[in-house]
């Protein structure tokens, strides 16, 4: 028993082209390529082509694999398109403010790093500084007795 519905054999037809075309070759030698149209006349409409279709030098080989998109697609197609392209550009200009940001917290912490070292070096500075002042105090302490003993031996002997 053979199925048979106008819109099973539309896409029996495009799975059959599939198969024939893709061992078909341009007029440059080259596997042709199954490429979609996103024009406004033809939005998402698929089409085989010469592998440098778009680029300057193809040889022009060109052939539909879907019909012709329906008007109302026509007109909802490119809005649609315009919209999701939009979305695209915001996203890439989020990704790109948040590498900028994650460059800036890589900077900021290595920044972070260094104060932490500067300030490390700092503590030991000052506590050389303090325990050098102690030890002059402690000589101080010695000198202010040493002089004290002496005042008192001068008055001693002088009495
Ligand atoms: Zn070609």
């Amino acid at each position: 028993m053979k199925k048979s519905s106008p819109s099973s054999s539309n896409s029996w037809n495009s799975r059959k082209n599939i198969a024939q075309m893709e061992d078909i070759y341009c007029h440059c030698a080259s596997k042709v390529v199954l490429k979609t149209s996103w024009t406004n006349n033809n939005p998402g409409r698929r089409f085989w082509a010469c592998p440098n279709y778009e680029k300057g030098s193809n040889c022009g080989f060109f052939e539909w694999l879907d019909d012709e998109v329906c008007s109302r697609a026509k007109q909802i197609i490119p809005g649609l398109l315009a919209k999701l392209n939009k979305r695209d550009d915001e996203m890439t200009q989020m990704q790109i403010k948040e590498s900028k940001l994650e460059a800036d917290l890589v900077m900021a912490s290595s920044r972070l790093e260094i104060m932490k070292q500067e300030m490390n070096e700092l503590k030991i500075e000052v506590n050389e500084l303090k325990k050098k002042n102690r030890k002059y105090r402690c000589m101080l302490n010695v000198l202010a007795f040493g002089v004290v003993f002496m005042f008192c031996l001068i008055v001693v002997l002088l009495l």
